[in-house]
């Protein structure tokens, strides 16, 4: 059995009396107390918080989305909500904190999305049923290292994830992300297009295909199929990715990690397509939720940035 004993300095020394095999006698050994930890040990850093495309795209719209979606991911197995960073009085705002990605080259194009014969389908998210079938099986070559799909694509440097819908290998060796979306291009609303928001998912997904398939990507696309018109009104935008659109990512990244409010921005363009709204978790909404493609495009005059 060990005893405490308190010793000069103040510290407590624990002893324990040991009896040899064959000896009558007992002898205490002073066992000391693992010191505490200095205070100048060095910590190890903690892990940054993990985002998604999708995060980036939902902060962009309204952080209190994002957090709201986050606080329902860290529970998802029993359902319950986890804790909400934001606080109990905060005011919302008219605008998300992030400011625009650049935007100056975003081409819009109305139609059929431009494929050429030496253009050939490399990565495809299985998790996503309602992918366009752009290509004949003879030019479907999926990389094996990103097999079996779905497969998530990992930056580990910026600590973030996700899953572009299609990475497409053009005839000149370059590698382009392509986001479906069902819904039709929205033109004529905005000086670039009508959702900014998807330009923020195509930048990350240009990133993610960068440090998987090792070659940068000149630009990665949004393809608007139009299902409900029955591709009246396709068409698609291609967001140029290069020194520019990465340090806006990186920067925005730094400002979702450090951003401890999280605040609500209650519009109907926000609030239609949001889905705590739809589970009624969310007391700042403006609009009733209406499904989950009803994003509705920007009106306003674009944010600085
Ligand atoms: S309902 Fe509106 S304000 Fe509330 S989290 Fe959703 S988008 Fe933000």
């Amino acid at each position: 059995m060990g005893r405490e004993a308190l010793v000069g300095n103040g510290r407590t020394l624990r002893t324990w009396a040991v009896q040899r095999p064959g000896c009558p006698s007992t002898r205490n050994f002073i066992a000391p107390r693992p010191e505490p930890r200095s205070m100048l040990t060095p910590q190890a850093a903690p892990a940054p918080e993990h985002l998604t495309p999708h995060d980036l795209v939902t902060y962009f719209r309204c952080p209190y989305e994002m957090e709201l979606n986050r606080a329902r991911r860290s529970h998802a197995v029993d359902g319950a909500l986890g804790p909400v960073r934001t606080p109990a009085d905060v005011v919302p705002l008219r605008h998300s904190p992030l400011f625009n990605p650049p935007l100056g080259h975003v081409s819009v194009n109305e139609g059929r999305l431009d494929l050429g014969m030496g253009d050939r389908l490399v990565y495809e998210d299985d998790g996503e049923d309602d992918l366009p079938v752009l290509f004949p099986s003879e030019r479907v070559k999926l990389d094996a290292r990103f097999a079996p799909a779905p497969h998530t694509l990992i930056d580990r440097e910026l600590g973030f994830a996700g899953r572009p819908d299609l990475v497409i290998e053009r005839a000149d060796g370059s590698f382009v992300p392509v986001e479906y979306k069902a819904t039709h291009l929205f033109v004529g609303y905005h000086e670039a297009h009508g959702r900014t928001f998807d330009t923020v998912q195509a930048i990350a997904e240009c990133r993610l295909v960068e440090v998987a398939f090792g070659r940068r990507p000149p630009h990665g696309v949004i393809l608007y199929g139009d299902s409900a018109g029955g591709g009246a009104r396709e068409g698609w935008v291609e967001i140029p990715y290069g020194d520019a659109e990465e340090r806006w990512l990186r920067a925005a990244l730094v400002q979702i990690r450090s951003d401890s409010v999280r605040p609500p921005v209650p519009a109907e363009r926000n609030c239609a397509g949001c889905e705590p709204n739809a589970e009624g978790l969310c007391r700042y909404a403006a609009a009733r939720y209406e499904g989950p493609h009803h994003r509705l495009p920007f009106f306003e005059a674009p944010r600085g940035g």
